[in-house]
């Protein structure tokens, strides 16, 4: 989930977070494309994953093949224990807010980071199927983290010809189905997304309607008067993206329905299928 007055989040810090500079984890720590197993320590200079390191193994020739995709899984599981780090403040474009957040959980205690994890891990397979260079924030190789703002950068620095970042909220029973959240327009304090406002769009508009298809969800029907789409200035994540950037809430975790699809490994797959299908028409525009 990506905290909102609009969002009924349980608690501030239940909620996705906008944030800052992780003390412990530079942008080298992206997890690349056939990158080795990120079994080193999640230290700013680790060398193991370097951004701009070729691919250990060789990717199949595809029709996303020299395209580069960023696949931001939304939290991190190791959030919880480092809550000192993931509240300090960091720098949104359009104010302050947490580093991060520990993200919202099932009723059963099925946690978004879980969740958002193993979707990215379903999408990066599925569109290195298709040829694409898949660059992960983090792959489960870091305590904590990162901070919204290295989010946003890690996207940056690979000249990402798409970036989405994997969530579910944390609404309230009752509330049900998925929505993308695009850049609205902001220009100050460091942020500007004229440049992406339309291709995010795009992007968005794409994920929506392949989401559908593959999933059979609905839009929501709590956000977005149930087109699917929902516009925000308060998220680091996208107000400091210089290329084309949407998030997906997948569905609402404390809805006891959504929830039965979302702990679902097969609907997991299918909600994969969906964000891979609109990213891979958006490319291939
Ligand atoms: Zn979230």
């Amino acid at each position: 989930m990506v905290a909102a007055l609009a969002c009924a989040c349980l608690t501030a810090a239940g909620c996705a977070g906008d944030g800052g500079q992780s003390p412990a984890a530079g942008p080298g720590a992206a997890t690349r494309t056939g990158s080795p197993s990120p079994s080193s320590p999640p230290s700013s200079t680790a060398p193991s994953a370097p951004a701009t390191s070729p691919s250990a193994e060789p990717l199949p020739r595809g029709p996303l093949t020299g395209r580069t995709v960023v696949i931001d899984p939304g939290h991190n599981p190791g959030n919880r224990e480092h809550t000192r780090e993931i509240n300090s403040q960091v720098d949104i474009g359009t104010g302050r807010k947490e580093c991060d957040t520990t993200g919202t959980a099932t009723d059963s205690g099925y946690a978004e980071a879980r969740f958002t994890l193993d979707v990215s891990r379903r999408l990066r397979t599925l569109l290195e199927e298709q040829g694409a260079e898949v660059v992960l924030t983090q792959d489960g190789d870091r305590p904590f983290g990162p901070c919204v703002d290295e989010r946003a950068r890690i996207g940056n620095k690979e000249r990402a010809d798409a970036v989405v970042s994997v969530h579910a909220d944390g609404s309230a029973t009752g509330n049900r189905g998925f929505h993308v959240i695009l850049p609205a327009a902001v220009d100050g304090g460091g942020a500007d997304t004229a440049k992406i406002v339309t291709p995010s769009r795009e992007l968005g508009v794409r994920i929506a309607g392949n989401f559908v298809r593959a999933t059979g969800s609905a839009a929501s029907n709590y956000i977005g008067g149930g087109t699917g789409l929902d516009t925000r200035d308060d998220l680091g994540g996208l107000n400091l993206s210089t290329v084309p950037k949407v998030f997906v809430e997948c569905g609402n975790m404390r809805d006891p329905e959504d929830a039965a699809l979302l702990t679902s490994a097969g609907w997991r797959q299918k909600a994969a299928l969906g964000i891979a299908g609109g990213i891979s028409s958006y490319l291939k525009k």
